[in-house]
């Protein structure tokens, strides 16, 4: 994604030298795991919550993205 937001002084747009940050996110009690670098890292976490929390079954992957600001006329 190469989405950036212009505003009047700045823009905001993906910092390509900082790294994505996965979790999982438990939808039922919305305890979430520890940051990991893949989305498979990040969902390791389920399987220890679900041995605590047998009736939580549902899950999210929470992706990060890291933005940097650029002043107006100063380009990437
Ligand atoms: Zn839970």
């Amino acid at each position: 994604m190469n989405q950036s937001y212009r505003f009047r002084r700045f823009t905001m747009q993906p910092d390509h030298a900082g790294e994505l940050i996965h979790r999982a996110q438990c939808v039922s009690c919305a305890q979430m795991g520890p940051q990991a670098a893949t989305g498979d890292a990040a969902m390791m976490w389920v399987v220890f919550h679900l041995e605590d929390h047998p009736s939580h079954v549902r899950y999210r992957e929470l992706l990060s993205r890291p933005y940097r600001v650029v002043p107006r006329g100063e380009g990437a």
